[in-house]
């Protein structure tokens, strides 16, 4: 499972690429592929990517910025000025609050999260908000 942080409403293009239904072999459950044309359909792709995180660590950085851990939510305009100066922060002197080792219980192992990886996703999530907020648009997760 995973979360994903997204400009909402953001500008997309559609994309050709191969239809993942039947593979662009142009045949899906024994006819007709009913899903593309000549085995090419189109995604879109969102002028400014999403940034995914494991639920795992989505909870933990939404608890680092301070905000209440849910599966989904929305950052408006006046909230993401806060988070943008909270990722400011979190990327820079905040980096040991979400640094994990890695650490063994029985058969499970937990990665742990290193401060390169730490600095890396908060400054994807800063350059995305700060996106947004140039775009006047919010950002939602889920
Ligand atoms: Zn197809």
């Amino acid at each position: 499972m995973s979360i994903n942080f997204g400009i909402q409403g953001g500008a997309y293009s559609l994309v050709d690429t191969e239809c993942y239904c039947c593979d662009g072999t142009m045949v899906y459950a024994g006819g007709p592929c009913v899903h593309c044309k000549n085995g090419i359909t189109q995604v879109a792709e969102p002028e400014v990517p999403d940034v995914q995180f494991s639920n795992a660590n989505a909870r933990e950085f939404l608890v680092a910025l301070g905000e209440t851990p849910e599966c989904y939510g929305i950052w408006e305009s006046d909230r993401l000025l806060v988070i943008r100066d909270r990722l400011v922060l979190l990327s820079t002197a905040g980096v040991d609050l979400l640094v994990k080792d890695l650490t063994r219980d029985g058969n499970m192992i937990h990665c742990g999260r290193d401060a390169d990886y730490v600095r890396r996703r908060a400054a994807q999530l800063l350059a995305l908000v700060r996106s947004a907020i140039e775009k006047k648009l919010p950002v939602s997760w889920g």
